[in-house]
């Protein structure tokens, strides 16, 4: 064997020739041995094979010489030759460079300390691990890593990851905006704690149970805040080789689909409502048609027989309950005219607030008597908007009365007016009244809707309310309503809606039935 040893090696003295020339020799990692003054004693073969070099291009030679082919020492910063001189372990440099071949090669050279039998360091022994593979798989690892968690992050919903207990061990970074959570807070939470009620685990298992996929389940989870919100949820098992090891479930946010969908009931309600009031206000104008001239003929006899009695005579009080019972019923054919929007209409610009204002001082008489505190809280500029003033009057004098009646005398009304984000003009009356039953509030605005004792209500007010704000291009709605009170909403645009325009123009211009109004 050792024929085939390099001839040069040099030994020091301490050590076994042969043994350790053979040992040298044949270490399978590239390694050297330094002198204390960084002169290579010994090179493996490995090592010459590894870097295509002879002996004669080693020997001797100071370790940077052969590594890096300069004359000059490593600057002190790097070289841990030093270090491991004084008896330190596990020293290691990370060598880079590009190869022949135009490979990036990284290497890893470790440093040892070598002592003789009195403990003295004699030399360095330095070996060279080729990391190269190892640091092209840790980069396509963290590449891939970055590119998965780019991908998850990018997921519109929260995608979280549990253990079969629940506990959560990975959530992306839409728990801070969906659930106000820093992704790291979940981390000793489980997910059941997400929901009330434990809802998600429900959905755990009906996982279970299905034994696929639970898909878009509406439900609702809580915010760090305490708050709930209405989200739908997809939640699967994690496998592996077909054994589940977890649960996954992806959140998304329905709070804005909600509003979007609240938003689209309450249009297509409007749609609904006006077309049934528009059939309905087809109909009232039939009816007060018929109505008012059998009217006015018992309101003459009525009078005539009045007349050709003596004032004291025993009938004339059933005649007085007759003419007032007639003039009930003229009110109530003058709401139905004004439903069916039959009177006349004058267009002109108004400022809401004055309407509002006038409104009151017209019913004003009638809430003196009264308890009822009064505030009104008006924009500070003018809110210009085209309409006609005796139905827009008409419109805040129905909803100032439904809120004094509500309150039944004791109580605060707060009307208030001001422009909307949108550039609408709107117009609120709240009062502190016992509310609206929810059960209620799909039909308060239709015709005939009363929850007054007879005589007292007509269920008129607001289906001409909503009538009138509707021909103004408008809107109306119950702002809120609870035991605290209820707020109805107008709103109105600034320019002149052209559908009441156009009615204006077809009414004033001559084609209002005579017999009527
Ligand atoms: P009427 O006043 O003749 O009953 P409306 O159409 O004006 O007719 O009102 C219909 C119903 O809506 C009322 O009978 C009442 O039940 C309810 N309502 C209207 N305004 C209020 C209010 N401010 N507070 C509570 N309930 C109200």
């Amino acid at each position: 064997m050792s024929e085939l040893l390099p001839a040069e090696v040099l030994v020091p003295s301490e050590l076994p020739d042969a043994t350790f020339r053979r040992l040298f020799h044949f270490l399978p990692i590239p390694t050297l041995f330094l002198s204390p003054d960084k002169r290579v004693l010994a090179a493996s073969r490995s090592f010459l094979e590894r870097y295509g070099l002879a002996d004669d291009q080693v020997l001797e030679r100071p370790c940077y010489e052969v590594f890096h082919r300069g004359n000059q020492p490593c600057p002190a910063s790097v070289c841990r030759f030093p270090a491991a001189m004084q008896g330190h372990q596990g020293l290691y440099n990370i060598h880079q460079y590009r190869n022949s071949l135009g490979r990036l090669v990284v290497e890893e050279v470790h440093l040892s300390p070598c002592t003789d039998q009195q403990g003295r360091v004699i030399g360095v022994i330095e070996s060279v691990r080729d990391i190269s593979e190892a640091k092209r798989l840790e980069n396509s690892l963290s590449e891939t890593n970055e590119l998965f968690s780019c991908l998850l992050n990018s997921m519109l919903g929260v995608v979280v990851a549990a253990d079969l207990q629940g506990r959560i061990l990975f959530v992306n970074h839409n728990a801070k905006p969906v659930l106000g959570y820093e992704p790291e807070e979940l981390l000793d939470k489980t997910l059941w704690e997400l929901s009330p009620h434990e809802e998600l685990k429900r959905l755990r298992g009906i996982l279970d149970a299905s034994r696929g996929p639970v898909r878009g389940v509406r439900t609702q989870v809580t915010k760090k805040e305490g708050e709930t919100i209405p989200v739908k949820v997809n939640l699967n098992y994690i496998h592996r080789n077909g054994v589940p090891i977890g649960t996954l479930g992806i959140i998304t946010d329905l709070r804005e689909m909600v509003k979007i969908e609240r938003h689209l009931n309450s249009a297509r309600m409007q749609v609904v409502q006006s077309d049934k009031l528009a059939v309905l206000g087809r109909m009232a104008a039939g009816v007060a048609h018929e109505l008012n001239n059998p009217l006015t003929g018992i309101t003459v006899y009525t009078d005539l027989v009045r007349e050709s009695l003596p004032p004291d005579h025993p009938a004339q009080q059933d005649l007085t309950f007759i003419a007032e019972d007639v003039d009930r019923c003229r009110d109530i054919v003058r709401d139905l005219l004004d439903y069916s929007r039959q009177g006349s209409i004058e267009l002109e610009t108004l400022d809401l607030s004055k309407v509002v204002e006038e409104a009151y001082a017209l019913i004003r008489a009638d809430s003196l008597s009264l308890h009822l505190k009064v505030i009104t809280d008006f924009a500070s500029q003018p809110l210009p908007i085209q309409g006609d003033r005796k139905l827009l009057r008409q419109v805040f004098i129905n909803l100032i009365s439904n809120a004094m009646d509500a309150m039944e005398g004791d109580g605060k009304i707060t009307m208030r007016t001001y422009e909307d984000d949108r550039g609408m003009r709107c117009a609120e009356i709240s009062d502190t009244g016992p509310g609206i039953p929810s059960e209620h509030l799909a039909k308060v605005f239709e015709p005939f809707f009363t929850t007054k004792e007879p005589g007292k209500g007509t269920g008129l007010g607001l289906s001409v309310v909503f009538g009138v704000i509707a021909r103004h291009e408008g809107h109306i709605s119950v702002k809120e309503s609870g035991p605290q009170g209820t707020t109805f909403l107008v709103s109105l645009p600034a320019s002149a809606p052209k559908t009441l325009q156009d009615f204006a123009d077809k009414i004033n211009g001559g084609e209002e039935d005579e017999t009527i109004g």
